[in-house]
């Protein structure tokens, strides 16, 4: 048997009160090639961004060539020679094959921004050392005939705010939930690839969250815009959650912890969450709001057990909504939608008939990491005899 490259160890996750991954240990030898397959939900992603570093586990170790990884940050992970590759395609557009490569090779260089701007020897040599590598790799992979031409443009629509994040124009990002994500984050497999909507939209998610020039304003909501295009100043209202965001870890033993329930809005009304909740496990931020319509504290003065759990002291009852000016020369809006509401429409029964349920219900349901972990059941929990699908209600 090969030697050890990677190492894991009891490796866990828990996002609130779901246990993604729990005491997981396998190893990767030397020249071989390791698949970990399974449903959707299964965890698979949540493995990714623990070896990447993306998230840090809630237990457990992990090694790559004997070096403990826990605690690294994702480019330290990257030096170390761990690499990553999305289910969706991830290129640089205006970049030709070759260059895409290279790009890989920038990583593992010693040189600084002196020596790169004066293109100093010891710079050119390294340039060079890593157009050799990457020439190498595109042999391996026979693509060295197509070495200088365009690659694949990725579609962009959808990145437009990561996108101008790149050309390093400062964004506010502002989104009324505690995360972002939208409806996508809701669904189950998207349409017409059926690829995992969340295998598509978590890394574009963390890279937004991590995003140097973005402002992530979660949880708030544009009050008033004043000015003309390239000078505008928008009033934004920050709701309180409750939770101070710079000391909360994400550990969601307050959710565990927190005795209420509310109907949970991620699962469409199919579900319900606790009073201090995060939308959904991959949600960004990964910091909770106290829901105070349905709080103990809030509503009767009592309680207090995410507070007197939380070891990182980040719940704060105190915490006041505050509104915040800022100045930007354009502003985006993408509105998104709300779904119909089909109970105007008394032929259909929907809010009469127990089991008449709305698309996105259908998704949450059908999704594994959903309510009904992945099973199409009637509300009493059996299975359907026969189901019966309309499209385009309310059109
Ligand atoms: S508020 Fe405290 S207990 Fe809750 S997730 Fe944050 S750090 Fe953990
Ligand atoms: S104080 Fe409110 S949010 Fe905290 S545990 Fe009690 S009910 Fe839940």
């Amino acid at each position: 048997m090969g030697k050890e490259v990677l190492k894991v160890q009891d490796l866990q996750k828990s996002f609130g009160g779901l246990r993604a991954i729990d005491a997981l240990s396998f190893a990767v030898t030397d020249g071989q090639i390791k698949s970990i397959i399974g449903p959707n939900g299964a965890g698979k992603t949540t493995l990714f961004n623990l070896i990447t570093g993306i998230f840090p586990p809630s237990g457990g170790t992990f090694q790559f060539a004997g070096k403990n990884l826990n605690g690294l940050k994702p480019h330290d992970i990257a030096r170390l020679g761990i690499s990553r590759t999305f289910q969706n395609l991830e290129l640089f557009p205006n970049m030709n094959v070759l260059e895409n490569v290279m790009v890989g090779g920038h990583n593992h260089t010693c040189g600084g921004i002196f020596q790169a701007g004066f293109r100093l020897p010891g710079m050119r040599k390294e340039e060079r050392r890593i157009r050799e590598n990457a020439l190498e790799e595109l042999r391996f992979m026979e693509l060295e005939n197509k070495a200088a031409m365009g690659a694949t443009s990725l579609p962009l629509g959808d990145q437009k705010l990561l996108e101008i994040a790149d050309a390093d124009k400062k964004v506010y990002l502002v989104e009324r939930t505690p995360s972002i994500g939208g409806h996508m984050a809701q669904l189950d497999k998207t349409f017409p690839t059926l690829d995992c909507s969340s295998c598509i939209l978590t890394p574009k998610m963390t890279l937004v969250g991590s995003h140097p020039y973005i402002d992530l304003m979660t949880y708030s909501e544009v009050e008033e815009i004043s000015g003309y295009i390239g000078n505008f100043t928008v009033k934004i209202r920050k709701k309180a959650r409750y939770v101070d965001a710079a000391k909360c870890t994400g550990c969601g033993i307050c959710q565990t912890k927190c005795p209420f329930k509310a109907d949970n809005e991620f699962e469409a009304g199919i579900g319900q969450r606790k009073a201090i909740y995060t939308p959904f496990p991959q949600a960004v931020p990964n910091v909770p709001v106290i829901d105070a319509e349905n709080c103990a504290f809030f509503l009767k003065g009592t309680c207090r057990a995410c507070e007197k759990f939380c070891d990182a002291g980040a719940i704060d009852f105190e915490q006041k909504e505050k509104v915040v000016e800022v100045d930007v020369g354009n502003i985006i809006v993408a509105s998104g939608f709300d779904s119909f509401d089909p109970s105007v429409m008394l032929q259909f029964g929907y809010g009469k008939y127990d089991n008449v349920i709305t698309g996105i219900q259908f998704e949450r349901m059908s999704n594994a990491s959903g309510p009904t972990d992945g099973k199409i059941v009637l509300k009493d929990g059996s299975p359907p005899h026969s189901v019966a699908i309309l499209h385009c209600i309310g059109r």
